[in-house]
């Protein structure tokens, strides 16, 4: 295993069984069709104490796990959000396994840390995000939003928490009904505690209700309590729906609050003058997230994180042990300083090369095309008559439920479209997620697959009717 020339050999077969694999992705079922501790199951219970040869380990490589795997880069892949990939993409990715570097401060590659800022500028630049934002790259949008509010909680507190820890708690984080899970999870790690997160009341598109918040930030300013961040969302995970920023921004500065703008999903979008509208405030805002590795065509992970403070941001997370002292310090970024982990992968690699691969007109040319194929889907499924779409279409998310002519009640109905998503899923030909608008299951279709087209949409919505009238007889 440490005989470079068998590398090398083993290395083009890897590639050759990579393209293999992604030329015949559709032979595969999307979603993987194996039951709890199936594969657990196939693994023996102790490592080996003798080194395997590479040939039988690449076999169970293919005979035991990939049946466990969910083929996320299927064009049938409509779940959740999408983490999509593409070649440039993966080309990056093996260079930056290859280099194995650490990227953690600028002297343990330089390359790693300049190319993050200047990537992070094109982005900004393209996006039309404010000026005075500052980029870095995160391992997850979860790992943003809780440096977002570690940083504001560190603001409100004049640094105090991170040296004296909570003297007294009356913290408090708002977001509306509709906010991902990554929130709560922030707020309860960051020591605020989840029952200091307000969840305030959505619309009937779902999108938070800003004289609601401004009300929950007076009651708690006059009962004491302390507002630390507003989390706003451009994009919700259930129906990808946009809260009103500019509303929202006027609140957290007239009130002097830390604006945390949620967009990991829909961020990509922001590429397109015509998207732009819903970032309409974001000049407001305190920091800003979004996630290549969902629709830019980034593999999984890169984040990326914008900040308008970026003092206060480093002030939150420096530490200064005598074993990372340097003397280029203060005159570059050392990101170790910029978020949670020390250690850090060199992303922005495999974000270069997507971006200069595609240039910016190449990756709006791709997001267009799937916003289109959802509205075209949107319209196919409003027109058939025992179907109905639920909320109107966001970007490129619809959601919608079967619903036949004859008299379902309401919780059959949840029923019968819980069932159809089970069913769907099990034929391993598309992969569908699920959300709840208003009480109502509902099917939830994102198309952001990098190679989906027309003709794959219409054989999904071909067996998605089938099956569903084939259920309902
Ligand atoms: C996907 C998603 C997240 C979480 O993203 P991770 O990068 O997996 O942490 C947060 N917010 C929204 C709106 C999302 O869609």
């Amino acid at each position: 295993m440490d005989d470079i020339n068998k590398f090398r050999e083993s290395a083009h077969q890897m590639v050759d069984w990579m393209a293999n694999y992604l030329e015949k992705i559709e032979e595969y079922p999307v979603k993987s069709q194996v039951k709890p501790g199936e594969i657990l199951n196939q693994l023996p219970l102790s490592a080996p104490e003798n080194g395997e040869d590479f040939t039988a380990i690449f076999k169970d490589f293919e005979d035991i796990i990939m049946p466990g795997i969910t083929h996320w880069q299927s064009p049938s892949f409509h779940a959740y959000f999408p983490g999509n990939s593409s070649f440039p993409s993966l080309l990056g990715e093996m260079l930056t396994s290859t280099l194995a570097a650490q990227c953690m401060i600028w002297e343990t590659s330089p390359s790693a840390a300049e190319l993050e800022e200047r990537v992070l500028d094109w982005l900004k630049e393209a996006m039309k995000l404010p000026k005075d934002f500052k980029g870095v790259i995160q391992d997850t949008a979860s790992t943003a939003t809780l440096s977002a509010i570690l940083t504001a909680r560190e603001k409100v507190s004049n640094f105090q928490i991170n040296n004296d820890g909570f003297e007294n708690n009356g913290y408090r984080v708002y977001c509306s009904e509709e906010t991902h899970s990554s929130i709560e999870k922030a707020v309860k790690v960051a020591g605020i505690g989840k029952s200091n997160l307000v969840k305030i009341k959505v619309d009937s598109n779902l999108c938070m209700n800003s004289n609601d918040l401004e009300r929950a930030i007076i009651e708690d300013k006059a009962a004491g309590r302390i507002p630390v961040c507003v989390v706003a969302s451009v994009g919700t995970t259930g129906t990808c729906a946009v809260d009103p920023l500019k509303e929202i921004a006027k609140i957290t500065s007239s009130h002097d609050i830390w604006l945390h703008v949620d967009a990991a999903f829909a961020g990509t979008a922001m590429l397109l003058p015509e998207c732009s509208y819903m970032i309409d405030g974001l000049e407001y805002a305190d920091s800003y997230v979004f996630n290549p590795h969902k629709w830019m065509m980034t593999n999984f992970d890169c984040t990326a994180y914008y900040v308008k403070d970026e003092e206060a941001l480093i002030r939150t997370f420096e530490v200064l042990p005598e074993y990372l002292k340097t003397k280029t310090r203060g005159q570059v970024n050392d990101y170790r300083d910029w978020g949670i982990p020390l250690g850090r992968r060199f992303r922005a690699l495999k974000l270069w090369f997507v971006i200069r691969s595609f240039g910016l007109e190449g990756i709006r040319d791709k997001i267009r095309g799937h916003i289109a194929l959802t509205e075209k889907l949107e319209s196919d499924i409003s027109q058939s008559v025992d179907f109905e779409v639920l909320i109107p279409r966001s970007l490129n998310l619809v959601c919608f439920r079967y619903n036949p002519t004859i008299e379902y009640s309401e919780e059959s109905l949840n029923q019968l479209n819980h069932k159809l998503v089970e069913h769907l899923n099990s034929t391993g030909k598309i992969y569908l997620t699920h959300t709840k608008i208003a009480g109502e299951y509902a099917i939830r279709m994102v198309i952001g697959q990098t190679n989906v087209n027309a003709a794959h949409i219409d054989s999904s919505w071909n067996l998605i009717q089938e099956t569903a009238r084939k259920m309902a007889n």
